[in-house]
């Protein structure tokens, strides 16, 4: 038989590791039903490179606008997201949108931290929130047993500069002191809701996508963005209930909290 077309939402698909992952979702590793591509300004400049993708895959791929900082965007892609995926609900929300501000403590300001914040910790949880019922939809109508991406899950796009391990080693060169309380915060909203949501099989895990060549990343990193999305989308694919409230690194490797 042949397997259950998967949906799955991504958001900040416009550029860097979101639209790879968009790129490589339309060859694999999930028998890919739906694909819903969000980001800030669907017209704008951009967005490009993404509406090209869509308009060769026009079955596959929706755009769909969403600010992951902005509660109101957030409801009405979920309804909007509802109407079309209907009873078979959403498999796999991929909260990859993120905000970074490079500075050390004494830089840091009100502003960078309310960004970091909101975008990157309110913006997973309002997304958990929010499209939680179109998540028990999936999990319900999956005949799956356990928990996988096939069936519910949420997985975001952390980072290893959110490890409280990491900061002795790499706070030198690397200081983003409101990034890095972000990424611990939205590391551990995830082991909130891995653990409260359970028993509704819906799967959380924690990816770090390594060093990457983004506009975030820059030139300097380890990796491009293929690479890193082809093991993130393989460590996705793998999930089951034993990776529930994990963090992962790219290759699959456990990173420390
Ligand atoms: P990027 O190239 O700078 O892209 C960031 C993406 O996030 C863009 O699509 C951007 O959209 C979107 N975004 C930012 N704020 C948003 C908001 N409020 N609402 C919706 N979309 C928003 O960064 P990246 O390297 O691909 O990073 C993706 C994720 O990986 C982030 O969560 C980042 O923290 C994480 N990460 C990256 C690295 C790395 O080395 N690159 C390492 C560790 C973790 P616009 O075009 O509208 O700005």
């Amino acid at each position: 038989m042949a397997a259950k077309p998967v949906s799955v939402l991504i958001t900040g698909a416009n550029r860097g590791l979101g639209l790879e992952m968009v790129r490589q979702m339309l060859a694999g590793p999930f028998p890919l039903g739906k694909l819903f591509a969000c980001c800030r300004d669907p017209d704008g400049p951009r967005a490009e490179a993404l509406r090209t993708l869509a308009k060769k895959h026009p079955n596959i791929i929706s755009i769909i606008c969403l600010d992951a900082a902005d509660l109101c965007s957030i409801k009405q892609c979920a309804k909007q997201v509802g109407s079309l995926v209907g009873t078979g609900g959403l498999n796999l929300l991929i909260n990859n949108a993120g905000f970074l501000a490079k500075g050390i403590l004494q830089e840091t300001n009100a502003e960078d931290m309310q960004k970091s914040f909101n975008t990157n910790v309110m913006g997973p949880m309002n997304m958990i929130k929010e499209f939680l019922p179109h998540l028990r939809t999936a999990a319900k109508a999956s005949t799956m047993q356990g928990m996988s991406s096939c069936k519910s899950a949420v997985v975001t796009i952390s980072s290893q500069m959110g490890s409280m391990e990491s900061v002795k080693w790499s706070y030198s060169f690397f200081p983003a002191v409101s990034y890095r309380i972000s990424k611990a915060g939205v590391n551990i909203l995830t082991l909130c809701a891995a653990e409260e949501l359970k028993k509704d099989e819906i799967l959380f895990s924690l990816l770090h996508p390594g060093w990457v060549r983004t506009d975030m990343g820059g030139e300097e990193g380890d990796i491009d963005a293929p690479e890193s999305v082809q093991g993130m989308l393989g460590v996705m694919a793998s999930l089951t209930e034993k990776q529930n409230g994990a963090f992962l690194n790219y290759k699959g490797e456990t990173i420390p909290w």
